[in-house]
């Protein structure tokens, strides 16, 4: 059978085409691939959030509390996360550290940072026992700490800067992500006094950020005006239990953020948060609380 130049060519184009569609479908390929992906883990009143960089670096802020420990690994479970590469525990308290156990039971962590501050309680002590346990090698957090993740995608530690007494809520290290054009701010629980200290140390164009995880579960005690117009950001997430007893997020916060149109998502109103960048733009498959 007589096969023109023309119709071997069609041919040959024809199995790349179908080599290409089976390649494709072969590779599980979810929306995440190539992304960064930013996850606010619904863990009620405590705190705890998954960063995976688009080449699968990993990094855990917060572990939130012990009753949570156990579904944030059920969720780096269903991420399938393999290790985690920087961990921060932001501050003491138990809301951030109570879930650590779990989380370092059952994955090895590359870096660990936490504030250079102790907390008398049983928690906090729990929690040194179980890093000395699994040999964790502890490095304190503090301010003009840089570290590559990813191509293009740098992690900032911006605080502790000084000492801030027995206020740990202003120990807390704050976390500053840029990737590509866009950035993302993780304060922990700072209040307003770590607030003003991260607009007296660091140019406004650094702490301009998209998104802002706000402070201190949306106390009032922080997110004051002259933060949020120095970070100006355009999506704001919350961590903060359903029907939690301290009335958080405080109106007059939700309030501040409302007035400047910034986009609010928060754990208690839509569980997981997941927001996703490819370094130009950010979006959410999740519907906003508000926008
Ligand atoms: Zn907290």
């Amino acid at each position: 059978m007589y096969i023109s130049r023309n119709q071997r060519k069609i041919v040959t184009a024809s199995i790349i085409f179908c080599c290409v569609i089976i390649l494709i479908s072969c590779t599980n390929f979810s929306d995440f691939d190539s992304l960064l992906s930013i996850h606010v883990i619904d863990v009620g009143q405590s705190e705890s959030i998954l960063i995976i960089a688009p080449n699968r670096n990993t990094i855990l802020i917060d572990a939130g509390d012990e009753d949570s420990g156990r579904k944030v690994v059920r969720y780096l479970k269903k991420r399938k996360i393999d290790d985690i590469d920087v961990m921060i525990v932001t501050h003491p308290h138990s809301d951030h550290i109570g879930g650590v156990e779990a989380v370092v039971n059952k994955y090895d962590i590359d870096k660990f940072f936490m504030p250079d501050i102790t907390h008398d309680t049983d928690t906090f002590e729990g929690l040194l026992q179980v890093l000395d346990k699994h040999d964790i090698d502890v490095s304190f957090g503090k301010k003009n700490m840089r570290m590559r993740i990813d191509e293009n995608l740098y992690l900032f530690l911006l605080s502790p800067m000084k000492d801030h007494s027995d206020n740990l809520n202003n120990w807390s290290i704050v976390t500053k992500i840029q990737y590509n054009q866009k950035s993302f701010l993780f304060t922990g629980d700072a209040e307003h006094e770590l607030e003003a200290d991260l607009v007296e140390m660091y140019d406004a164009n650094f702490l301009r950020s998209h998104v802002l995880k706000i402070g201190h579960h949306g106390s009032n005690t922080s997110t004051t005006d002259r933060f949020l117009d120095v970070v100006r950001p355009s999506v704001a997430l919350i961590s903060i239990g359903k029907e939690n007893p301290y009335g958080f997020p405080h109106k007059d916060v939700i309030k501040r953020l409302i007035d400047r149109n910034i986009m609010i998502y928060r754990t208690d109103e839509q569980s997981n948060i997941v927001i996703l960048s490819d370094g130009n733009e950010i979006w959410s498959y999740d519907t906003p609380w508000f926008r």
